[in-house]
């Protein structure tokens, strides 16, 4: 048998922490701390290697020290291939750590995968050292080319997985949460999000089979009081589909796994939030975005004019307060400094934040353009060499551009902590 290791590398600065699924996969960087996504791809990419008989060792060293992460891969046992787990975000870190990896394997076969190297521009490609081979699309569909015939592998979009993540080879207890997706790809093609470039823009749902038993295998390994957030584009694509899954939430799961989900206000009504409720969902994420008509009628698509902005708000309103009602949490997500962003929008969106209750989350992100998305196209030269000093890690990935709009850094800034719910223990889980 084959053996190989599975590794998501450590922080090589203590006082970051890289969330490598974020973004779809583009990736995030916080302060040390903070909550992170376990590692879906990587748990994917066990079961795929298992499914072609590997022997895998995995080593999630995410949460370790660097000098524990670089003793732990020193003492790795001899293994042919080390699959190492990045993201665009934390490509320079994770290259120093591979480096080291190479150092002390000079023979092992090191290779790069991802969900959001698919968004690695093609210029960007041709310098992978250390790495051997990079799986620049859908690992599971490009990983086996690789191992097979030691190509570098441009493949992208291929389906997930069909057999579950090995959830199993993790220690999920060391995770706040923990997630899960229902189906994948999106079509409401919004200018700044990654999800329809990663993932496509056809909606494709997981067989009810392999969801149930991923929920059974979370249901065994989770501890208690664990969140268990779906991380689907769009929840629920369908009213019959969301039946199902309720109703295979309220069979699989016990009562302690609080479960959320993430969808637009369009989806939701009273009747949705109620089953939702009974289900044993606990939160919801809501991507806002905007509290300014003029905005939101210029960026979210599905929003067509001003009048039908000022009635999305109204309407986000009462599903906020309809999941209050139901004993649902409510988290809004917005987005401060899209292109066309000037002071009265951004304090529109204050006050809009403002004015919600206590009770509902609140969370308000940075613009960042993501390769591959429209706005990156529009940006041009601004957002290619941003993304080119994170590369090359002269700037944090999450560190929003001056000049994208028209208000200062320091001014979205001073908004953002206006907006954040103060003292939130857990913030929105970030898209
Ligand atoms: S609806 Fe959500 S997932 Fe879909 S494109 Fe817009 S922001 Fe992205």
């Amino acid at each position: 048998m084959i053996q190989a290791a599975v590794i998501v590398p450590p922080s090589m600065d203590p006082r970051l922490v890289y969330d490598r699924e974020a973004n779809a996969g583009y990736g995030i960087v916080h302060p040390a701390g903070r909550i992170s996504y376990p590692p879906l791809v990587s748990a994917e990419v066990v079961s795929m290697l298992q499914g072609y008989g590997y022997s895998v060792k995995v080593l999630d060293l995410s949460r370790v020290a660097p000098y524990e992460g670089l003793q732990r891969i020193k003492n790795l046992p001899p293994v042919a291939v080390a699959a190492v787990n990045t993201s665009l975000a934390s490509w320079w870190n994770d290259t120093i750590f591979a480096s080291s990896l190479r150092k002390y394997h000079p023979s092992i076969k090191i290779i790069a995968f991802g969900n959001g190297l698919t968004l690695m521009p093609a210029r960007y490609r041709h310098d992978i050292q250390p790495y051997d081979s990079v799986a620049w699309g859908y690992p599971l569909g490009s990983l086996p080319h690789i191992l097979t015939d030691s190509i570098t592998c441009s493949l992208v979009g291929c389906e997930r997985l069909q057999t579950p993540p090995n959830w199993g080879a993790f220690c999920l207890d060391e995770y706040s949460f923990l997630s899960i997706e229902s189906s994948s790809g999106c079509h409401f093609g919004c200018e700044w999000c990654p999800y329809p470039v990663v993932q496509g823009e056809y909606v494709r749902l997981k067989d009810m089979r392999l969801l149930k038993t991923e929920l059974t295998t979370i249901a065994e390994h989770a501890s208690k009081g664990t969140i268990l957030q779906f991380r689907d584009p769009l929840f629920p694509c369908s009213r019959e589909r969301m039946e199902a899954i309720f109703s295979l939430i309220s069979l699989v799961l016990p009562a302690h796994i609080a479960v959320g989900v993430e969808t637009r206000v369009e989806y939701l009504d009273e009747d949705v939030i109620r089953d939702a409720s009974e289900a044993g969902i606990r939160n919801i994420n809501l991507g806002i975005e905007s509290g300014d008509p003029f905005m939101l009628s210029a960026t979210k698509p599905g929003i067509g004019s001003m009048m039908d902005a000022v009635t999305y708000l109204q309407r986000a309103n009462r599903v906020m307060q309809d999941c209050l009602e139901y004993g649902i949490r409510p988290f809004a997500m917005f987005l401060l400094g899209l292109p066309g962003e000037s002071e009265q929008s951004l304090q529109a969106t204050v006050d809009f934040a403002k004015s919600l209750p206590d009770e509902i989350g609140r969370q308000a992100s940075l613009f960042i353009p993501i390769p591959g998305t429209k706005i990156y196209k529009k940006l041009g030269s601004l957002a290619d060499s941003a993304l080119s000093s994170v590369l090359r890690g002269r700037r944090r990935a999450g560190d929003p551009i001056a000049g994208v709009c028209d208000v200062s850094i320091q001014t979205l800034a001073d908004a953002k902590e206006q907006i954040d719910s103060p003292g939130n223990p857990r913030s929105a889980i970030p898209k």
